[in-house]
């Protein structure tokens, strides 16, 4: 990755004042190293030249000389131990330029005597101003050019004019140019290199931090390739699924079922998500029932599906249970009367399309407020579900019983003529009259019954007219199972 132009100064830094200032605080440590031994080579090599400065020594210039070499000398060293207080790049600058404002004058003075040797540091100093201290770029340039301009003029003071000396001027401003150049495609490449270093930290950060999150999400997660590779799995996923699952696309196919598993596999479009229900079957053999929240990312260029598993079981076997309490009566266990009208509409209804049509019997226990007030409540109860019990021993698998309140209860028997139902409700009153009680001495029941007739939609007709024939039964004398007639009563 190539930092862009435009966040770069044309020095080669960058253009954000506070990201420089991060840039220029981690190298610190690296330019104060720079400027240290700058300012150390400075001291040495001036010691070493004050040698060569003895051959000025009967001359006007060797005072002159001397005081110069000693200027720099003394400015090295001062910066040299100066160095060790810096605690900042724009500390650091300040001392380089503090360097230069003592040094250069001297040099311009050191460069008078205009020898082959001057006419050598003529052309070096430019290099140690621009490219060895560790200046930013505007200071470099500053100190390069006007530098350059005092030293040229220390160089060619004190002389007559020579033909060359305006070509001495361009070759400085030719060596300055060369050298900022220079400058600002090593700022540039130093900055580039920090950039790239400090994305690819992000980027490795920011892998970490996912993978991180990911593991930390207690729900299964998977991210899935288009064919159905499994690209990412957190540990919920791994634990969940068991690691054999999530080895092979075909064991994850077979745990959730072709159809599922090409929902969970094909990644939705863009920003969409969707959430479904699904069945898996796990490596131990259970079924689980699970929520699913289906959505893309993209990963590599390509569309991956990012799928995430909340298991339901529990909530669903908690609605099955809901609903079963909600249709069932707690004392008898058979269905209740809202259960008993919804599955006889459902029956009836499909019974006038594709036919036999249903019967319905009515059955009421007799004097059963007597067994309460004799035998007590409780032994009431029991007499209850004795009759519940015989109904469901009595009953076909297809028939349906229900306790309708108190002690009426309501039969539904599909594909059942009006003789199958009477001997159905014949076979009833004759069983309950011969059960044994702990209570009353003995239990009877009277029943009516009736057919389900054509055009009927609902089951409330028919459980009128097994009512009226209940009620006939009871006219009759009880213990007794009537058929509704059609005249308004029982036979
Ligand atoms: P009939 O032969 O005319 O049907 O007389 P009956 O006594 O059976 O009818 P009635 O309607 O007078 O009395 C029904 C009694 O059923 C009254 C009520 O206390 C009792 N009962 C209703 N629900 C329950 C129940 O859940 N448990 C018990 N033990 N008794 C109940
Ligand atoms: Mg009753
Ligand atoms: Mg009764």
């Amino acid at each position: 990755m190539v930092t862009p132009t435009h966040v770069l100064t044309p020095g080669g830094e960058f253009r954000d004042p506070e990201r420089e200032a991060v840039f220029q605080a981690e190298h610190l440590p690296e330019r104060l190293r720079q400027a240290r031994l700058a300012f150390f080579w400075a001291f040495l090599l001036n010691l070493l030249f004050y040698v060569s400065d003895w051959r000025f020594f009967d001359q006007a210039h060797f005072l002159a000389a001397m005081t110069a070499r000693s200027a720099i000398v003394l400015a090295s060293l001062g910066c040299l131990a100066a160095a060790s207080r810096v605690r900042g790049f724009r500390g650091l600058q300040v001392l380089c330029l503090a360097w230069c404002v003592a040094t250069i004058p001297a040099c311009a003075v050191l460069l008078a005597p205009h020898t082959e040797a001057a006419l050598f540091m003529l052309f070096v100093l430019p290099i140690i101003f621009s490219q060895i201290l560790p200046l930013g770029f505007g200071p470099a340039l500053a100190v390069s050019l006007l530098g350059s301009a005092v030293i040229l003029t220390g160089y060619l003071s004190g002389r007559t004019a020579q033909p060359w000396d305006p070509a001495l001027g361009l070759g400085l401003l030719t060596e300055n140019t060369l050298l900022l150049l220079l400058l600002v495609r090593s700022n540039r490449l130093q900055r580039q290199e920090w950039a790239e270093r400090q994305a690819n930290q992000e980027l490795a950060e920011g892998r970490r931090m996912l993978h991180a999150l990911l593991q930390a999400v207690p729900a299964p997660l998977l991210v899935l390739s288009r064919e159905g590779r499994i690209v990412q799995a957190n540990a919920a996923a791994q634990s969940y699924f068991g690691e054999t699952a999530l080895a092979d696309p075909e064991a994850l196919r077979e745990c959730f079922g072709p159809e599922d598993y090409a929902r969970i596999t094909t990644p939705e479009p863009h920003g969409r998500t969707s959430e479904f229900e699904a069945q898996v079957r796990l490596a131990d053999g259970s079924t689980r029932d699970v929520l699913l929240n289906v959505s893309t990312a993209a990963l590599q260029g390509a569309a991956h599906s990012l799928a995430v598993f909340v298991d339901i079981s529990r909530r669903k076997e908690m609605e099955a249970r809901l609903a079963e309490l909600a249709n069932t009566d707690p004392l008898t266990g058979l269905a209740n009367r809202t259960r008993f009208f919804d599955a006889a509409g459902t029956e009836i209804r499909r019974a006038q399309r594709r036919g036999p049509l249903p019967a319905v019997i009515m059955l009421d226990i007799d004097h059963f407020k007597r067994i309460n007030d004799s035998c007590g409540h409780e032994a009431g109860d029991l007499a209850l579900r004795r009759v519940a019990m015989l109904c469901r021993t009595l009953l076909r698998c297809q028939d349906l019983a229900a306790r309708l309140g108190g002690e009426e209860f309501a039969l539904l028997l599909p594909e059942t003529d009006r003789h199958g139902a009477l001997a159905l409700a014949e076979r009833l009153r004759r069983a309950v009259e011969g059960l044994r009680l702990d209570g009353p001495a003995s239990m009877t029941v009277s029943l009516g019954v009736a057919e389900v007739q054509l055009g009927e939609t609902t089951v409330n007709a028919a459980l009128v007219r097994a009512d009226k024939a209940m009620y006939a039964a009871k006219r009759g004398g009880r213990n007794k199972a009537v058929l509704w007639n059609g005249q308004g009563t029982g036979d």
